[in-house]
């Protein structure tokens, strides 16, 4: 199963973001082997990372062996090594990387969940938590089945307005009730002494983590965080690799790790992510997991799942975890089971 051809592009979406300024702008990634299968992947880095692609990854790879997806994965890494390691270049390695894994699903006509557990129960119904904005969205969130939900505070300013927080976490909580999940989201805008005010001030609510409250190389800044505050401490969608990972886990920087897998480094990362995680007792809980990719490592190597819901602008593709009462299934065609949503 050779490589004949790698094909990345920023598909036309209306709503999305125009490109990887916004973090969130994506491409797609198709790869075509020698015997007629296509791999479709999702990475980001927009239009640089297109280049990257274009200019790099597609050279190393044309010619070689698609079923060997760990060693490509390292040959794309260590090539790229000298300017990439992190930030947009993996964010193409991973859509790379989930175009080869989508090939070795449809390759042996199976899931790639059951290719990573062939024990994993493909029926099984997943929880999912909604990420909202407003009082707004939280409503619509609890009235279509909800029972988690993720408050986006960036409206209560770099310098929060601990009470404002503190009011909010109290309304939602109550209408939650005692069962619900309730975490809280800062978006990387805060210090470490504003952070503690604002968990100090919510820890009665019952809050499951408090995510990425500082910027991510504030490794010290986490360090007294994961030592001080009173509600667990969360993050890494915006972190890299394995060895970006193992040093957040090694170093107990975060109680929860939020991998990326269309960023940090595709299916292979998030799978040394799980490994090093089971060992250490860290709770992973990937970036908008009830989108296509990462639900099927939630489904088959999480002991206890919880899927981000997902983009709704992000539509070129089809396929996606349908949200039923917010749970998710795993999709059972081959490989990803996604397709182009004009094919
Ligand atoms: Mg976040």
């Amino acid at each position: 199963m050779r490589i004949t051809q790698i094909k990345a592009f920023q598909p036309p979406t209306p709503g999305s973001p125009p490109d990887w300024r916004t973090q969130l702008g994506q491409m797609v990634v198709e790869i075509t082997t020698s015997d007629g299968l296509t791999g479709i992947g999702v990475g980001g880095g927009g239009l640089a990372g297109i280049h990257v692609i274009e200019t790099v990854l597609r050279d190393l790879l044309i010619g070689e062996d698609a079923s060997q997806v760990e060693s490509l994965h390292e040959a794309m890494c260590r090539h790229t090594a000298f300017y990439g390691r992190s930030g947009l270049v993996v964010m193409a390695i991973s859509g790379v990387d989930l175009a080869l894994w989508d090939l070795r699903g449809k390759a042996a006509d199976t899931t790639v969940a059951q290719i990573l557990n062939p024990a994993v129960d493909l029926a099984a119904s997943l929880p999912t938590y909604r990420t909202v904005f407003d009082d707004a969205e939280t409503e619509e969130a609890l009235a279509s089945g909800f029972r988690a939900v993720k408050l986006h505070v960036e409206r209560f300013g770099d310098d929060p307005d601990v009470t404002g927080i503190e009011r909010l976490v109290a309304r939602v909580r109550d209408k939650l009730g005692s069962s619900g999940s309730l975490m809280i989201d800062a978006f990387a805008k805060w210090n470490v002494e504003s952070t503690l005010a604002v968990a100090r001030a919510i820890a009665p609510y019952q809050v499951d983590w408090l995510e990425e409250p500082l910027l991510p190389d504030d490794l010290s800044g986490y360090q007294r965080l994961m030592q001080e505050s009173p509600v667990p401490i969360a993050g890494g969608e915006h972190e890299y690799l394995a060895n970006g990972f193992r040093r957040l886990m090694d170093d107990r920087l975060h109680a929860v790790v939020q991998p990326d897998i269309n960023w940090c480094g595709g299916m292979t990362t998030l799978v040394e992510i799980y490994r090093m995680a089971k060992e250490l007792g860290v709770r992973v809980v990937p970036h908008r997991g009830a989108e296509g990719y990462a639900v099927h490592a939630i489904a088959a190597l999480d002991q206890q799942p919880l899927a981000e819901s997902p983009r709704t602008w992000f539509q070129c593709l089809s396929g996606f975890p349908a949200l039923h009462s917010g749970t998710v299934r795993v999709p059972t065609g081959a490989g990803f089971g996604l397709a182009f949503a004009d094919a």
